[in-house]
């Protein structure tokens, strides 16, 4: 028994969740509140918080025993968070130490056509990024090893003041320092490096290469080390991550490493075979029968083995199954002569004879929308409930 179940309802699964439905369901629900998805929406941001913080807690085997034994207490949530953090390296950034500041990373999401998840494909993307401006090294300076650190901070674009906020009582607070913006240094304008205009770094758009590998699931990622923004004063650079998305497929339903497909065929069809051609997502052209003798019946699934999707990370040798559902469409009407024949082949057992003075019945084809009959006659019903049992109405007056 877990003492709660907070986190685990945040990130929808239950806490006999494995590691890897952890995993999924934390990339679905960081995916859709990330806030670069949700300008503005604060209610997402908050989701997005929350939902890393489950993460933090439950995909760490020690911490969730602890917050299974203890509650949310016991699980040492030491300090604040950073939700972006989590989130880089969740999809294959960070590596880097605690605490050592680093630009925020670009995250770019990247649809891709089932046909490309399937064969494998290299997307060129064009990304632009804050870069230090290379004609001043980031200097921002005209002159190679001008002096341009701010004296009022020293360089550091930060200043301490104290503040009296109650008798007795004086608070310290560091603020970005007044005289050069926050940014250490202090440059003349004839000083000005004339690439980048003394603002240190410079727009850089650049071409990369995305390697879709055969299998790749949406929501799965591909990080550009260090090829992110740069910040002057800060050693390491941002990250761009590339996050694949999947344009919908007019044909294929895509179902981990399976393939899905829905097809309607007559009752003639489902009893004496058919085929079906599909063109792959290859290009390559199907045929798709029934083994002989065989039925198909609409409550079950079908499938043709190794003709799904590649599984990953084996590079297409292993593949799913494509599967399919059928549904079938009965004929209206059939020829009464027939009916003989019908009952012979399909094995036919004389149901029970009807008693003598049975009224006979005849079935016609109906239109009435019961769920809805039932809601407009809600009163009625919930006035039936209330008469004693054994008491009928319908007769009980004629
Ligand atoms: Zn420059
Ligand atoms: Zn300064």
């Amino acid at each position: 028994m877990v003492k709660e179940t907070k986190f685990y309802d945040t990130l929808g699964v239950t806490p006999t969740a494995s590691e890897d439905e952890i995993k999924r369901a934390y990339r679905k629900l960081a995916l859709k509140y990330h806030p670069d998805k949700n300008a503005g929406d604060a209610s997402a941001q908050e989701k997005f918080k929350e939902v890393s913080v489950a993460y933090e807690i439950l995909s760490d085997p020690e911490k969730r025993r602890m917050y299974d034994q203890f509650g949310e207490k016991g699980a040492g949530m030491e300090g604040g968070i950073d939700p972006t953090d989590i989130f880089a390296n969740f999809f294959g950034g960070g590596g880097r130490p605690r605490g050592e500041p680093k630009p925020k990373d670009i995250v770019h999401e990247l649809p891709v056509a089932l046909e490309a998840f399937y064969c494998g494909k290299t997307v060129k993307l064009a990304i632009t990024r804050d870069r230090l401006c290379s004609k001043c090294e980031g200097t921002g300076s005209k002159v190679p090893g001008a002096d341009i650190k701010c004296r009022e901070c020293n360089g550091r674009g930060v200043r301490m003041i104290t503040r009296q906020v109650g008798p007795g009582f004086i608070q310290q607070m560091q603020v970005a320092c007044p005289s050069c913006q926050g940014k250490g240094t202090t440059l003349k304008e004839e000083d000005k490096c004339e690439g980048c205009k003394g603002q240190q770094t410079m727009k850089e758009k650049k071409i990369f290469e995305v390697v879709v590998e055969k299998g790749t699931h949406r929501g799965d990622s591909v990080t550009f080390r260090g090829d992110g923004d740069q910040i002057p004063g800060i050693k390491a650079s941002g990250d761009i991550i590339i996050i694949f998305d999947q344009k919908p497929n007019p044909v294929f339903t895509r179902k981990g490493n399976h393939l899905f497909l829905e097809r309607t065929i007559s009752l003639s069809e489902a009893l004496t075979g058919f085929a079906i051609n599909i063109t792959h997502l290859d290009g390559r052209h199907l045929t798709i029968k029934p083994r002989a003798g065989s039925v198909i019946d609409p409550a079950n699934f079908y499938s043709v083995s190794r003709e799904g999707m590649p599984v990953p990370h084996t590079g297409g040798v292993e593949k799913g199954d494509l599967v399919f559902k059928f549904r079938v469409v009965f004929p209206q009407t059939i020829d009464s002569s027939a009916v003989a024949d019908l009952r012979r082949v399909l094995g036919h057992v004389q149901p029970e004879p009807v008693s003598e003075d049975a009224e006979e019945n005849f079935l016609d084809r109906t239109t009435i929308d019961l769920e809805k009959e039932s809601k407009r006659n809600a009163y009625a019903d919930d006035d039936d409930d209330e008469r004693p049992r054994g008491q009928t109405a319908t007769c009980a007056q004629q």
